[in-house]
């Protein structure tokens, strides 16, 4: 895992629209880290992996870890996350033979920016934000190769390349009659979490700042936690005042609501507003962080998600509220 660092800054910053390759060392001496919360185990470990058709020509493959995406179009494929993982290349062939054009990563963690290796015979151009680039510079590359150093079968001859173009702000691609609207939604879930938007197929991916039906992870690596509460009720509120024409939020983990709309990034947003609001009752009542874990009920409203990664959420809450900072 990552060493620790110190507590990276709120929020993302830039805005400038379009930028490539940067430069490593200054980049790393700003301190900002991300994290790999990925590859904690339990999330759905058990799963299997599975396609869902969400639109027209828009499918995503879920359970067994992460969620992917992909779009097929006349002129190609655009694939929205990848994990070494899962090689989804398989499930893609089996709806088109048109190669992989584009793919793009939500966020460094690596259960959704690390299979790339999957796609190589297909070269896409491999987009993320400008984040995403200092991220694998400063620690996702070295936590995937000493991944592949401790010899597991899925890192053999895998390779993690960085992506080739890095944005701020937001990055819109045009392919096979289609419009990508990719966008650097800033700090929330990390230090930089990217939407895409596809208004032709009133479809938008949201990474890890929607969760279904699961309780969101904490990006946490080596005692330190990455996900930013505030910072993700903030996205999300702005996503919901966009009031894009969207059927379906494509959430990183748990199952695809099709056609539920708003109402899933609404329930994110007041999933965070609503716990965090009940751990501060508890750290009123002189409740220890243990005490917190132990006791917790969680509301009704979300009573019915994965209690797998609640320990770890309330951890965040709880040293957010008091902002201890680990
Ligand atoms: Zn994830």
């Amino acid at each position: 895992m990552t060493q620790p660092q110190p507590r990276p800054r709120r929020r993302a910053r830039a805005i400038s629209t379009f930028a490539l390759r940067l430069v490593t060392g200054a980049l790393v001496v700003a301190g900002v880290l991300l994290c790999l919360h990925a590859f904690a185990p339990g999330v759905a470990a058990q799963d299997t992996r599975r396609m869902v058709q969400v639109a027209k020509d828009v499918y995503t493959m879920t359970g067994a870890g992460s969620n992917a995406s992909f779009v097929v179009t006349d002129e190609g494929v655009l694939v929205f996350d990848s994990d070494i993982r899962n090689n989804d290349l398989p499930f893609i062939r089996k709806v088109t033979d048109k190669k992989a054009v584009y793919l793009f990563a939500s966020h460094a963690s690596g259960d959704h920016s690390t299979g790339a290796w999957y796609f190589r015979e297909d070269k896409p151009v491999y987009i993320g934000t400008r984040d995403q680039i200092r991220a694998y510079y400063q620690n996702e590359l070295k936590e995937f190769e000493e991944r592949k150093a401790q010899g597991l079968p899925l890192y053999k001859g895998a390779e993690l390349p960085p992506p080739s173009i890095g944005f701020d702000g937001a990055l819109t691609v045009l392919l096979g009659g289609l419009t990508f609207q990719a966008r650097a939604e800033g700090y929330g879930h990390t230090s930089g979490d990217m939407t895409m938007y596809v208004p032709q197929r009133r479809v938008m991916f949201m990474g890890d700042l929607l969760n279904n039906e699961v309780h969101p992870g904490q990006a946490e690596a080596a005692g330190v936690f990455f996900a930013n509460i505030q910072g993700t009720i903030d996205i999300l509120d702005r996503i919901i005042d966009r009031d894009l024409a969207v059927d379906t939020y494509v959430p990183g983990h748990g199952p695809v609501h099709v056609g539920r709309g708003i109402a899933d990034v609404v329930d994110q947003r007041d999933y965070f507003v609503l716990m965090r609001d009940e751990v501060a009752k508890m750290v009123l009542a002189g409740r220890t962080l243990d005490q917190i874990i132990k006791e917790f009920k969680v509301p009704q409203r979300f009573a019915h998600y994965a209690p797998g990664r609640l320990s770890g959420i309330l951890r965040l809450f709880y040293n957010q509220l008091i902002e201890k900072g680990l």
